[in-house]
Order: C-alpha cells, then structure tokens, then sequence
C-alpha cells in the first residue's frame, strides 16, 4: 500500500512551500496565524487516514484578517497599474517555479491525480499572466454628452473582495477568482473550502514572494458558518464572488444582499452532452467520458448528463461504457492514474446515496456502481458509474451529484434533446456533437447555458466569460466581464463653459 501513502508526501511539499514545520492556519500579512475556532481534521480521500488537523480560523481571526486586508489594498491602490501588472506576472512566474510541489500537494490532500493536478497548477501561472495584462488596460471612457460638460466614466476598484471557494479544484479556483479580482485594483480575501486550504496557503506566500504587497491576498481558511459568514460580515468587504453549491450559494447571496454589497455567484449544474446520429461517434464517445469522469466527476461543468439520439443510442453507449471501465483508477501520486477517489467522506456520501435513489427510481446500471477491487478499503472509491433507463423526472436526472455517474437519456427529435437539455434548473454548460453545422448553431443558440461547446467539451479559459444561467449562478468570473464585475463606474462631470448656464441661483456681488 505504499503507493497510496500522501501523507507524507503532503507534509514534505507543505514544508517546502511555507517552510519547515510550517502549520495549516490563516494567511496573514507575512505569516500563518493558527486559528482559535474548532480543530478541522484533512483526510486522505484515497485511504481515509488523517493528513493533518488545523483549526477553524473563527470570528477574531477574520476580523484581523479583513482589517489587514484593508491596509493590502491601500498599498495595492498605491501601485501603478503597470507595477501591479508586473507583480501579477512576477507571481506567476513564482508559481511556475513552485508547479511541482504544488501539484504534488494537491494531488496528496485532494486524491486528484498529479497529471490534472500539474496542469491546474500551470494554468493558474498562465491565469496570472493573462490577467497582469489587463492590469493596466481597462480604460476608462469619456461620453459626448449634449451639454457642455467632459464627462469621463473612470473603472475604480471595490476595495476588497471575498473570494469564497470550494474543494474541487482548490489552486485552480483560487487563480481564476484571486487573479483579475487583484488586476482589477482590489484585495482579496480567500475563503478556501474548510477541506481544501493547503495549496491556497501556499499560493499566497508566493505572491508575497513575488512583490505583492502584504494583505493583498490573505488566506482565511474555515468553516462557512463560522468564518465564512464573519468575513461576509466584516465591514471592509464590499464585495463576494462565491463558487460553490446553489443552496450555500443561496445563503451567501442573502447575506451580501442584506447588507447590499454585490455577489458574484458561480454555482453548480447538470449539463447536458448532446450526441445526434450524424456526429463523428468515437470523438463523441472519448468526449462523453472526458466529460463526466474527468475529475472523478467533481467538476462544475460536468457532462453528467448523455442525450443521446436513440437510433443509435445503444451502441453509442456501449462505446462509452467500454471506454470507461477502461480509465485507471489508482494512487493520485502514480503518474498513471486517471481518475482518483472521490475528494472527501461527506461527498462520498452523497454520490453513493443519489445513486442508490436513480436505482431505487428505476434506473439501471449499464457499468460501475460500486469501488473497484485493488483499492484501500477507507478511501472514497467510485468506480465510472452509467446510468440507463434514466426518465427526465427522476431526481439523478434533475439534481447535481458531482461525482463519477452519468445519467443517459435518448431522444428523438433535435427539439426534444433541447427541451430535455433545458428540463432542469441549472444552465452552466453543454455540448452539442454534430457534423451538421446549421444544427450545432442552432442548439447552441437554443440551449440556455453560459458556456456552449460544438463537438468537444470542458475547455475553458480566463479570456472567455465563464457563469451560469438559472441556479447555476449570477455573473461572470472570466473575461473582460469579470472587470467590469469587479470594478465600479464612477462618472467624473467637467463644466467646461466660461459662463455656464444656471436655472437656479443668485450671482455673489462682484470681488472685483
Ligand atoms: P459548498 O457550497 O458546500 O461550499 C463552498 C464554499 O462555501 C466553502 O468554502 C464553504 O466553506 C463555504 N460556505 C458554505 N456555506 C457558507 C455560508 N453560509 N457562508 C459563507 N460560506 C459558506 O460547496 P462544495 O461542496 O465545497 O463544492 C461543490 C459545489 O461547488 C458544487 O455544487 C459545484 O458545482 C460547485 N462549483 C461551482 C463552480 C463554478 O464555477 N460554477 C466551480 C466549482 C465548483
């Protein structure tokens, strides 16, 4: 079983990233502050033994946490664009150098093979370089207004940010929030998952290595009730971008409203991979699988759910199915390991149990459906899972399970897949696979998603806006949106005229 030893593994690279000994608490200004709340244990989803304990930040830590973040972004604000522009690249190309240990952390804490973990970390390099970039572009606008006024438009920054993310892809989605909150002028405040904090941690050491000044980006790592909702409180916040489930989602949302700062809301879904008869069926079949299992199905775009035309629905499926009990399962630091556990118990839970109600429901199991043989007995295992005879109604076909199942529905009619792929609250992704491009345009545009691919799936990037429609959230965290998003207007009026025109008023007596 020593292949499946990451404990320590985790501990090593910790030690190599934030030093010797170093302990899980609260990034603050140059160091770790241990928390004061209740002590949260990180498990090894792969084994189920204990990686480390650290404890909840709690109220006094957050409130620290936020008044320092505070002072970041006067520092921050004091920069040029362009200086902050080349910090932001200077962090990148700190977390290039640190790629290793971090992917190795990663993948030790979350169960996510180290081939997924190396290329989230690169990408969060290339997420800081992107966005250091447009630290220094997005520019303002004068309007031509019918008086006689020059009337700029100037993009000013919120101040700090709560950034609040989930386990799936703790460094990945610390870079796609943290990066253009910080070139939009900001600080940022990261809640990362109470099951997750580790490479976040690390993530702002190296940004203080990089030149970015301290507070920019503090780390508060805890529970959601307890942290979460005191840094959503603290007063030098002014706005949260959220990534997580729709019903905490849903709370935060609330919370931010009630004390009218805006919430950026980035939620789950239940996308639909759509396959007509006439596509390129082996592309399709390797695209369904990349879809759903991919990330042991724990990812927000998730193609969890197969539409697939029924003329040639079974065979399809066959396809699928074998392609799937292929993928290797295995230790998340073996360099062939495809698909690893499932991230923690509570998840576990929850995968099993919906599985267990689309059975109870009527589905059948077409493969998977329990852990493999040949695995540590305490680790989170799902081996692939596909689901048949799967009616729209059924709860697996309807609700998000984030994990390695896939539900399979056939249809009949290009109009039937879309009213299918449009029958569930969610709208945060979907894919069409066609050679018939007047089609793939069409149910692109009939699709109510924020994020469409023709024959392919999964590829995002931070160039492109990225959000939801319906449950699956409110904005866009990517693209030139998440600017605007992340910076307010502030409309600067010049009275130009010598003498203007007044409706109201009396002239003070000459001064001579
Ligand atoms: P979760 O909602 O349980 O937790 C997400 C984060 O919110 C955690 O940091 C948690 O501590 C915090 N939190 C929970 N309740 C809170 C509260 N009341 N106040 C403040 N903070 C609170 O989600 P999870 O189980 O960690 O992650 C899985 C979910 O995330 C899935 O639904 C998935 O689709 C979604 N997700 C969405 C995206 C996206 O970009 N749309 C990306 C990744 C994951």
């Amino acid at each position: 079983m020593a292949a499946f030893e990451s404990r320590a593994e985790a501990i090593r690279c910790l030690g190599a990233l934030l030093g010797e000994g170093a302990r899980a608490g609260s990034w603050i200004g140059d160091r770790i502050v241990p928390g004061e709340g209740d002590e949260i244990t990180l498990v090894d989803p792969a084994t189920g033994a204990p990686i480390l304990a650290y404890a909840d930040a709690g109220g006094a830590v957050a409130a620290r946490a936020a008044a320092v973040a505070a002072r970041g972004f006067l520092a921050w604000a004091a920069l040029t664009p362009a200086a902050r522009g080349r910090a932001l690249w200077a962090w990148g190309e700190r977390v290039a150098v640190a790629a290793e240990p971090l992917a190795r952390l990663e993948a030790a804490a979350s169960g996510k093979p180290l081939r997924d973990t190396r290329r989230e970390v690169s990408a969060v390099a290339d997420m800081l370089r992107y966005w250091a970039g447009w630290a220094d572009k997005w520019e303002g606008r004068v309007v031509p207004v019918p008086t006689t006024h020059h009337v700029t438009v100037r993009h000013e920054p919120y101040g700090v940010i709560l950034a609040i993310t989930p386990w799936n892809a703790p460094l990945f989605t610390a870079g796609w929030n943290v990066a253009p909150i910080l070139a939009a002028g900001n600080a940022c405040l990261l809640k990362p998952s109470e099951l997750s904090p580790l490479t976040s941690l690390a993530f702002a050491k190296l940004a203080l290595e990089a030149g970015v000044p301290e507070g920019v980006v503090t780390v508060v790592p805890g529970f959601g009730t307890t942290t979460g909702a005191a840094l959503l409180a603290a007063r030098e916040v002014a706005q949260v971008v959220f990534v997580g489930s729709p019903e905490a989602g849903a709370s935060v949302g609330a919370a931010a409203a009630a004390r009218g700062i805006p919430a950026l809301l980035e939620l789950g879904g239940k996308s639909a991979n759509i396959v007509f008869a006439d596509a390129d069926l082996d592309r399709a079949a390797v695209g369904a699988q990349a879809a759903i299992f991919a990330g042991c199905g724990q990812s927000c775009v998730a193609g969890s759910r197969l539409l697939v035309e029924r003329s040639i629905a079974e065979r399809f499926l066959e396809a699928v199915a074998s392609g799937a009990s292929l993928i290797r399962l295995g230790p998340p630091l073996d360099e062939a390991t495809e698909m690893g556990p499932i991230a923690n118990a509570r998840q576990h839970a929850k995968v099993t149990a919906m599985l267990a109600d689309g059975l109870a429901e009527g589905a059948r199991l077409a493969c998977g459906g329990a852990a493999p043989s040949g695995l540590p007995e305490g680790g989170f295992w799902l081996a692939p899972t596909i689901l048949t005879d799967v009616a729209p109604v059924m709860r697996i076909a309807q609700e998000e399970v984030f994990g390695p199942v896939l539900a399979v529905l056939p249809f009949e009619t290009e109009e039937e897949a879309v009213a299918l792929a449009n029958g569930t609250r969610f709208g945060l992704a979907g894919a069409v696979w066609t050679r018939d491009v007047g089609r793939a345009h069409r149910v692109a545009a009939g699709l109510k998603a924020g994020t469409v691919w023709v024959n392919g799936y999964r590829t995002i990037h931070v160039s492109v806006p990225f959000g939801g429609f319906g449950a699956s959230g409110i904005g866009r965290s990517s693209g030139r949106e998440a600017l605007a998003a992340y910076t307010r207007t502030k409309a600067v009026w010049v009275e130009t005229a010598a003498d203007p025109p007044s409706v109201f008023g009396h002239r003070p007596p000459a001064t001579g």
